[in-house]
C-alpha cells in the first residue's frame, strides 16, 4: 500500500494524483489497443542510481499494463558518452520503436544537451528535443514533458482556475519548472518563476494563487511561503532515510518517522505537507500526487507518438 499522509486540516481538498492518473491510463490503454503492432517505448537507463531504477521500473510496468511494447536499455555504470549516443541513435533509426525516454539525471561524465539533441524529436515522448521545447514555448506544442503535463492534467481535472491567477512555480529546471512556466502562461495565468538565487521567496510565493514547489528541498515550503487559500502543487519527491539529517520541521512528523520505521526511508515532497495543508485550499500528497501523474503523461505521449508517426490507429484498421 502507498504511504497517505495525514490530512492536517478538516478543510484542505486533497488533489488525488492517483486517481486522475488512472483514468489518463486508461484513456491511453483503450487507444493503444487500436495500434497493431501496439505502440512500442524504448526507456534509456544509463548507470545505477537506485531511485532512477525504481521510476524506470514503475514507468515501463505501467507502459506494458496499458498494452505499450515497454522495453529498459540499461547501460551500466561503466559506460561512456559514446555507449549512450549509440543506445539513442539505435532508437533513432529503429522503425519499430515509436517513443524513447531518456531517464534522468544522466550519471556524470555524460553531456544532457548532447544527448538531447541527438533523440529523434518525433520519438522524444518527454519533450526534452530542443524542436520540441521551442514548439511548446511558441504554443503549439507537440510533445509536452510529462511532469509539467501531468501537473496540468491535475489542475485540469479540480477544475483550478488558471486565466488571469498568479501562479508561482519554485524551480527553473528544463524538466519541470520552465515548461510549467510555458504552459500555465498559455493558459493565461501569470506566471513568476524562481529559483536559488531569487531574493525572499517566501513573499514572492505568499502572492501565488497556484504555488508549484519543484526545488529537490524536503519540507522547504512551510505556512509562511503560502497565502491562505492557495492551491499548492509538490513536485518534490525527496528520499529520507533516517530523521537525522532531516529539516527541523519534518522531524516531528510522526507520518515520516512510522514511514522510515516500516520501510527504512520516507518519501517526503518539498512542501511540508502538515504545515501547509492549515492554510491552503487544495494541495497534492507525495507519494500520491505529480508523481504517478508522471506515469500516466509518459503513457500518453507515447500512444500520441505511435499516432503521428503511423496516422490514426482507426484510419489503418
Ligand atoms: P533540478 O534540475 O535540480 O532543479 C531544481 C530547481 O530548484 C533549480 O532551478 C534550482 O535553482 C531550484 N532551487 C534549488 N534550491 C532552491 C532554493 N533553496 N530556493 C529556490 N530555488 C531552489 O530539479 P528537477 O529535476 O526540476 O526536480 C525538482 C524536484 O522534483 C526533485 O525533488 C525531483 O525529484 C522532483 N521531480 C519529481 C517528478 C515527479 O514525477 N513528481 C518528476 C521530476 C522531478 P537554480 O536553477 O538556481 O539552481
Amino acid at each position: 500500500m502507498p504511504e497517505s499522509p495525514l490530512i492536517a486540516s478538516v478543510t484542505v481538498e486533497l488533489l488525488e494524483g492517483t486517481l486522475v492518473a488512472r483514468r489518463i491510463r486508461e484513456d491511453a490503454a483503450a487507444a493503444a489497443r487500436a495500434f497493431s503492432p501496439r505502440p512500442r517505448l524504448l526507456v534509456i537507463l544509463s548507470g545505477t542510481d537506485p531511485a532512477s531504477e525504481t521510476y524506470v521500473a514503475a514507468k515501463t510496468r505501467a507502459a506494458e499494463e496499458a498494452g505499450i511494447r515497454a522495453e529498459t536499455v540499461r547501460l551500466p555504470a561503466g559506460a561512456g558518452p559514446d555507449d549512450l549516443l549509440g543506445a539513442v541513435d539505435r532508437a533513432k533509426r529503429d522503425p519499430d520503436v515509436d517513443g524513447v525516454l531518456l531517464q534522468m539525471p544522466l550519471p556524470a561524465g555524460h553531456d544532457p544537451a548532447l544527448v538531447i539533441d541527438s533523440l529523434d524529436p518525433t520519438k522524444d515522448v518527454d519533450g526534452l528535443h530542443p524542436e520540441n521545447v521551442g514548439l511548446l514555448h511558441q504554443g503549439r506544442p507537440r510533445f509536452v514533458p510529462c511532469t509539467p503535463a501531468g501537473v496540468l492534467a491535475l489542475l485540469d481535472h479540480y477544475d483550478v482556475p488558471l486565466a488571469g491567477r498568479r501562479a508561482v512555480i519554485l524551480g527553473r529546471s528544463g524538466l519541470v519548472g520552465r515548461p510549467l512556466a510555458a504552459l500555465l502562461t498559455a493558459r493565461d495565468a501569470t506566471v513568476t518563476v524562481c529559483h536559488s538565487r531569487t531574493r525572499d521567496l517566501p513573499s514572492i510565493s505568499r502572492e501565488a494563487e497556484i504555488l508549484v514547489a519543484a526545488i529537490g528541498r524536503p519540507g522547504f515550503i512551510t505556512a509562511d511561503f503560502v497565502r491562505p487559500g492557495a492551491t499548492v502543487v509538490d513536485v518534490g519527491i525527496n528520499r529520507l532515510e533516517s530523521l537525522d539529517g532531516a529539516p527541523e520541521n519534518l522531524r516531528a512528523s510522526e507520518r515520516i518517522r512510522a514511514a522510515i520505521a516500516a520501510r527504512g526511508r520516507a518519501l517526503v515532497g518539498d512542501v511540508d505537507f502538515d504545515d501547509v495543508s492549515r492554510v491552503a485550499a487544495r494541495i497534492t500528497p507525495v507519494p500520491g500526487g505529480v508523481g504517478p501523474l508522471t506515469v500516466a503523461m509518459l503513457i500518453h505521449n507515447t500512444v500520441e507518438a505511435a499516432r503521428m508517426r503511423r496516422g490514426p490507429a482507426e484510419a489503418r484498421s
